[in-house]
């Protein structure tokens, strides 16, 4: 069996204690690989690699760390393929999706930051003709990177390019549940050349060895994506540390959709929002708002849509809809489910377990499922379910669709769906939301800012905000 070691200072090693956890494939529910149970000692040596690296890594041109980064996203595309198998039979995503979207975007993602250190600059205020103020900008020194199992490589290297780009070292932790990508990442840095103990990867649980990456005291910037619990519980440890944080946590996204839109068209929109990656994206819309006089109709073509979301084997090119990612997150839907019913919703289709043929028969598999009755403030339309499952709510008016798009804890994504200028811009405006889609969705500039206000999260990623949360300006001021 295959072991999933840590990669620390340039090369693989096992968790000092000796420790392993079974990584299971959720579409066949088998165990297919051992990953590394890592705890404090491996995060010590991993931030002591990182920390006797960084003088010369931030001492680097930008010039040569674009370089090595831009061979890193070169060795992403050359091994793409495989890669793309390996997030798969982690995630129980489907093959097709994780070519078309994770793989690529991982590419992306080195070769945006590599080329974006090279067009920064820095500012200067002239305060009189004898005094002058510029600032130069410093990388933090040791930064931890914790990402989630849903866009595995996607959003681990959405976190580490940036890192290392503004010459950062790093110690980075990808979920337990999907550590296959993180740990093929490391040869690929290395081939790349990039130098010992510039990036250190450790596999193992977030309370054990997330954990001690966030309390290290030479950590001294956390990057983390993943739940609000987990993210709040993670600021109670980093906070009183004086710790720079970066939070980017859970959604609960509306999608408005007006009545003067071709229903059969945005259905098609709707549905996707609702279900790529089996509804497992933060970004994923899974309350419908659509408005009344529209609503039978559109509710028609959404059903219509749903079921062209053919649930299978991830390897089958016909398969939309993978597995969810453990059986305990199966089971955590599948509550969320019975819990609509409780509330009074009504399932217009799907709303059970799915059982595969074949390979795929001890997987992790439930049906798209719709649901439409709920009371706004209930639970299901306030907590994230992170799964296959959306609710269809009716409004009648602007003001009305306003206030309950914005009736959550949540403000993370947002889309809306109509032809009329006005409305789409007021909308828009009035969405308590990181980001508001306009009759699009997850359509992304990696220049733009990106994160989530009220519990969707504490500060951005992408472009230059990420280069400014890794590092810190220092003001300098000549008097002639
Ligand atoms: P979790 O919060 O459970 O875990 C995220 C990461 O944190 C994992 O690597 C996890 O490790 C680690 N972790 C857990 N506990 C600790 C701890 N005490 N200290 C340090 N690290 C810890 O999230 P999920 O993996 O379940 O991901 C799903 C969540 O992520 C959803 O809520 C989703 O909305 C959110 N998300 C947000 C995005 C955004 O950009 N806003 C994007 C994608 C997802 P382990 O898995 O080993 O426990």
């Amino acid at each position: 069996m295959l072991n999933i070691r840590n990669y620390i200072n340039g090369h693989y090693c096992d968790p000092i204690l000796g420790e392993w956890i079974e990584n299971v494939n959720p579409a066949t529910g088998e165990v297919y690989s051992l990953v590394a149970r890592s705890a404090a000692p491996d995060v010590d040596l991993a931030v002591q690699a990182a920390a006797d690296a960084f003088p010369a890594w931030s001492a680097m041109s930008a010039q040569n760390r674009s370089d090595i980064l831009m061979a890193i996203s070169r060795g992403i595309a050359l091994h793409a393929e495989d890669l793309a198998l390996a997030e798969s039979a982690d995630q129980g995503k489907p093959l097709s999706l994780a070519k078309k979207m994770d793989i690529p975007r991982a590419i992306d993602n080195m070769a945006f930051f590599a080329t974006e250190i090279l067009h920064t600059n820095t500012e200067a205020f002239q305060t009189s003709s004898q005094v002058m103020n510029y600032v130069v900008r410093k990388p933090l020194g040791v930064v931890g990177c914790i990402s989630p199992w849903n866009l595995p490589l996607y959003l681990f290297t959405w976190k580490i390019a940036p890192a290392l780009a503004a010459g950062n070292t790093v110690v980075a932790k990808p979920s337990e549940l999907t550590p296959m990508t993180a740990f093929l990442f490391g040869q690929i840095c290395a081939d790349a050349g990039l130098p010992p103990g510039v990036l250190n990867i450790i596999q193992g649980l977030g309370a054990e060895c997330g954990e001690a990456i966030v309390a290290h005291p030479q950590v001294t910037a956390i990057s983390f994506t993943g739940g609000t619990t987990t993210g709040k519980h993670i600021a109670s440890v980093a906070a009183p540390m004086l710790k720079k944080m970066s939070l980017e946590l859970g959604g609960k996204n509306p999608t408005i959709v007006f009545d003067d839109v071709d229903v059969t068209q945005v259905a098609q929109h709707v549905a996707r929002a609702a279900f790529t990656n089996q509804g497992e994206i933060c970004l994923c819309g899974s309350r419908i708002f659509i408005q009344r006089n529209i609503y039978e109709k559109f509710r028609e073509a959404l059903i219509i849509e749903t079921q062209r979301f053919v649930v299978g084997d991830p390897l089958l090119d016909e398969t939309r809809l993978g597995a969810l990612v453990n059986e305990a997150h199966m089971n955590k839907v599948l509550g969320y489910i019975d819990l609509a019913k409780e509330e009074g919703g009504k399932i217009l289709i799907g709303g059970t377990r799915m059982h595969v043929e074949g390979r795929c028969a001890g997987g992790f598999f439930v049906a798209p499922t719709l649901i439409e009755g709920l009371d706004v403030l209930c639970r299901v339309n306030q907590e994230e379910i992170f799964g296959p499952v959306a609710t269809l709510i009716p409004f009648d008016t602007d003001d009305e669709v306003i206030a309950m798009a914005n009736s959550t804890a949540y403000g993370l994504a947002a889309s809306v769906w109509t032809t009329n200028i006005n409305r789409a811009h007021r909308t828009a405006h009035q969405l308590e939301s990181g980001i508001v889609w306009v009759n699009t969705w997850l359509n992304r500039d990696l220049r733009t800012p990106f994160g989530g206000v009220k519990h969707s999260g504490v500060g951005r990623e992408g472009g230059s905000e990420a280069l400014r949360f890794f590092t810190e300006p220092k003001n300098i001021c000549l008097q002639f």
